[in-house]
């Protein structure tokens, strides 16, 4: 039946080229000139060869999964990703010039068909030194701006086009149920309305009008259930009733699909007990036929040998992360399932059918390179004006006992701790490299930076609340997380890194300056809710900043009040570690639960 096919699709190229010699046109050109674009896929799709096909369904890593760049020719590759990693290049012209290379690779084989370029732009175009970083999605849902979160998403789109990419891993969609899940940061509320607000603003804002070179395609993550698992693991069992799965969770994804989303990316974690990605029921009959969604169900890290191969593709996933070695397994195990009917050839159909659908509307085939003009763009002030703003609409203030608005003339100002002079600090995971990076990076600008360049008085800077001065008027202490991403940031039991509670040396830096008789403006750097009870009481003034990105002066336009505080809570905070003993959920669902702020909750400098 295959082989069939591969013939006819032979014939029909043997005339276009026939054809296209005589009037000097590429094939692809001219047979798209004059079609809508389901004519041009259908077309596209007639001509295609097995291995063509099963190519276009293959993502690969730049720089590990290959061994030269004429292996994107070789094996059809449709799709190129980077994540954590050596860097494409030197400067943002060498990434667009190896990414150029790909792209001429792919354009070099016989149908010319164009690679998507994804990165895990996830709050700016987070994988570039240099870029503009904006807040991660908790903190653009503490904005509750729509316009802002979608301005964020314009500019992410712009510096990742700059960057040579032409899609991106976000936003993220889930909702939160457990703050000991190492993910939190990376989604915008424990709120199902204002997460699908925000998600309507974020795709809106990746995408724009799709075929123009400043827009990216978006991909929503991770379908489904990613944040609600038990306990808050990765990839771990999410125990929900078919319909509040409905109504908290799929929600969002409607939203996105009925904006358009390119892709949506399936999940790591099983739904009572069955592996997400090889969820038919979900991803095929829900997602594409009963949401109607017609974009590129991507799979996530290795989706392919990891959740149960061939069921992957069968459940629906139409492009696969053929990453670390998963390449010639995938290539080569599913031309066998299609000869042996494991696989059908309409499923495969139908994934390529997506994914070259997808390539059209971003315009790729009529411009498949990033354009130069860009660059210059990259870490702009103007894009810069907006992540700082997009800070200072973040923070929540959760306390403030007569302290803020700080004088610009108090005499002494002492700031206080690591995470006050230290940009990858304050930023998180996810930022320049997957797990974060413990130093300060290029353009960025500290908490301390900012304070120092708002005050008249002196500031000081006493990293780890050693230096005691207990002249100070009032000291300034950030304390917080370090970085973490997926897996990594899981709290479980408590007995790994990371803890429901701020550790012991930051909870030291609140009291040495409590004891010394200073007042303490606190503010807390992390990518979830902490159970910081006590150290709120001690503090005179309480503000969560959440992991702000590279525009730290952001902080001083409120503390100064040049700007008032807008935040509000996008997670109930929690008041007790006893809390998660048993089951947790958004706005705390076990009503037995009260949580020290709820939802929505944040004060301004007028009350
Ligand atoms: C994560 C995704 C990410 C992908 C590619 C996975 O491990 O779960 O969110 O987009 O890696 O880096």
């Amino acid at each position: 039946m295959q082989k069939k096919s591969n013939t006819i699709a032979k014939i029909g190229f043997i005339i276009l080229v026939f054809s296209s010699l005589v009037s000097c046109e590429s094939p692809v050109k001219k047979m798209t000139s004059t079609q809508n674009i389901e004519q041009k896929v259908d077309s596209l799709l007639a001509l295609m060869t097995l291995e063509e096909k099963i190519g276009q369904m293959s993502q690969v890593r730049h720089f590990s999964d290959i061994n030269k760049n004429s292996d994107i020719a070789s094996k059809f590759i449709g799709s190129v990703i980077h994540t954590d990693g050596p860097a494409p290049g030197e400067g943002a012209k060498g990434w667009q010039e190896k990414f150029i290379a790909l792209q001429k690779q792919a354009l070099s084989t016989r149908l010319g068909i164009p690679l998507l370029i994804a990165v895990d732009a996830v709050h700016g175009q987070n994988t570039f030194d240099g870029a503009t970083i904006f807040p991660h999605n908790i903190g653009m849902g503490a904005t509750h701006n729509e316009h802002l979160v979608e301005e964020a998403a314009v500019i992410t789109a712009l510096e990742a086009q700059a960057t040579g990419f032409n899609w991106v891993f976000s936003p993220c969609v889930a909702i939160p149920y457990s703050e000991k899940w190492g993910r939190v940061y990376e989604a915008f509320s424990e709120s199902t309305e204002l997460t699908a607000k925000l998600t309507k603003a974020s795709v809106k804002g990746h995408q724009g009008k799709l075929a123009e070179p400043t827009t990216v395609m978006a991909t929503a993550k991770h379908f489904i259930g990613d944040g609600a698992t038990d306990y808050g693991k990765e990839g771990g069992n999410t125990t929900l009733e078919l319909q509040e799965l409905s109504d908290r969770l799929l929600p969002p994804y409607k939203t996105a699909v009925a904006q358009g989303i390119g892709a949506v990316m399936a999940s790591f974690n099983t739904l009572s007990g069955k592996a997400m990605h090889a969820h038919k029921a979900l991803i095929t009959d829900t997602l594409k036929k009963a949401m109607q969604f017609d974009g590129i169900v991507v799979s996530d890290w290795k989706g392919y040998s990891r959740f149960g191969k061939t069921a992957v593709v069968n459940a629906g996933v139409d492009m696969l992360m053929t990453v670390d070695g998963d390449l010639d397994l995938f290539q080569s195990e599913m031309k066998t399932a299609i000869d042996s009917g494991i696989v059908s050839i309409e499923r495969i159909n139908d994934a390529v059918k997506r994914i070259l659908r997808q390539k059209f509307r971003l315009g790729l085939f009529t411009h498949p390179f990033p354009k130069a003009s860009l660059i210059s763009k990259i870490g702009s002030k103007t894009h810069r004006d907006v992540a700082r703003q997009a800070v200072r609409e973040s923070l929540v203030l959760l306390k403030n006992d007569h302290t803020l608005p700080l004088a610009k003339d108090t005499p002494t100002i002492v700031v206080v701790g690591e995470h006050a002079n230290n940009t990858g600090l304050q930023s998180g995971g996810w930022t320049l490299r997957w797990q974060g990076v413990q130093e300060s990076y290029k353009g960025a600008t500290t908490i301390l930076q900012g304070i120092q360049n708002a005050s008249k008085g002196t500031v000081l800077y006493d990293k780890n609340a050693s230096e005691k001065h207990s002249n100070a008027d009032v000291a300034i202490v950030v304390v917080g997380e370090t970085p973490y991403a997926e897996f990594f940031g899981d709290i479980g039991d408590g007995s790994g890194t990371y803890q429901l509670t701020l550790s012991q040396k930051h909870q030291d830096y609140i009291d040495a300056y409590k004891k010394l008789g200073v007042k303490v403006v606190t503010v807390l750097v992390s990518g979830r809710p902490l159970v910081v009870t006590e150290q709120i009481t001690k503090s005179d003034a309480f503000v969560a900043a959440w992991l702000l990105g590279s525009e730290g002066n952001g902080v001083a336009d409120v503390l100064f009040g040049d700007f008032d505080f807008t935040g509000k809570l996008p997670h109930s905070w929690p008041k007790s570690v006893d809390d998660f003993t048993g089951k947790y959920g958004p706005n705390f669902w076990d009503t037995s639960i009260q949580p020290l702020y709820p939802l929505g909750y944040g004060l301004t400098l007028k009350k």
